[in-house]
């Protein structure tokens, strides 16, 4: 029952991974806004939540614009009274992967804005209001690449090393305060963001990248949003008071072969 009437600030949470902890926070009687752009999506997500718990609101927003952001912070304050949990999680993947000597200035800016600005802008509201209450607890999505740092992803992964740089300096910043900051790095999840991966090549081609994917880790299988949702869950509890500053992967073992 911890976290009955927390109020949790989950972006990316119309989908996937952060759809999968906003319906778990769901289950346990928290107060939830999630955020995403697309209006559409965002209704049929809150209407899901909505089965599970009352205490719900969808706010449509860009998280990569800092005065969206700030609304939405100031939306979540206003409606609920305080902030307890945000899951700074939103990102997409709108950028085709392309060689450096071809990758343009403008997707270097949009992946980096996506990947870590929307974190830093993110956490930079939340601290605002976490640090009168003097408590809060913040989880921010990495990325297994950030530690791969594979051929094509150099951007994508320069992003998703810098939020754990990110959280691990902003723990220092604010630990005597009790607040903690630390991230989660996935693996390969079903999400509709993997799932886009294996739509926009050929079929043939979508099977052996799915293949490689199981074949990279130990477990052999690609995890489910639920299963990175679990490691979420258990980084905003109380269970994992004395963490901060870490970097925790859930990724079958890709990291560690
Ligand atoms: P997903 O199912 O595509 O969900 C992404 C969420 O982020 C959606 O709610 C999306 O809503 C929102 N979003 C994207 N861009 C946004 C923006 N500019 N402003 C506000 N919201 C935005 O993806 P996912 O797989 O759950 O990914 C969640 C996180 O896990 C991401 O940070 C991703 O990099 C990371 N990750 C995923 C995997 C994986 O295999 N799935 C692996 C490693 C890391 P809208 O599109 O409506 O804005």
């Amino acid at each position: 029952m911890e976290f009955k009437n927390k109020v949790a600030l989950i972006t990316g949470g119309t989908s996937g991974i952060g759809f999968a902890v906003a319906r778990k926070l769901a289950e346990n009687d928290a107060k939830i806004v999630i955020v995403g752009r697309n209006i559409e999506k965002g209704e049929q997500a809150l209407a899901d939540l909505k089965q599970i718990h009352a205490n719900i609101e969808f706010l449509s927003a860009d998280v990569t614009k800092g005065k969206q952001v700030k609304d939405v912070v100031k939306q979540t304050l206003d409606r609920f009274g305080s902030l307890d949990l945000a899951f700074n999680n939103a990102a997409n993947d709108e950028i085709t992967p392309t060689p450096t000597h071809k990758f343009s200035e403008e997707d270097y800016d949009r992946l980096i804005d996506i990947t870590l600005k929307s974190v830093w802008l993110s956490m930079k509201y939340e601290l605002q209001i976490m640090n009168k209450q003097k408590s809060g607890v913040i989880v921010n999505t990495s990325s297994v690449d950030a530690l791969l740092c594979s051929a094509g992803t150099a951007v994508y992964s320069a992003g998703k090393s810098g939020v754990i740089a990110l959280s691990k300096s902003i723990a220092q910043e604010y630990g005597n305060l009790g607040i903690r900051v630390n991230t989660v790095s996935p693996g390969a999840i079903r999400t509709p963001l993997l799932e886009k991966k294996f739509e926009n090549v050929p079929k043939e081609e979508a099977l052996l990248l799915e293949n490689k994917y199981r074949e990279l880790n130990a477990l052999g299988k690609i995890g489910s949003p639920d299963e990175a949702a679990e490691v979420v869950l258990w980084l905003l509890s109380n269970k994992s008071s004395y963490v901060t500053g870490q970097n925790i992967i859930a990724d079958g073992g890709i990291s560690f072969i």
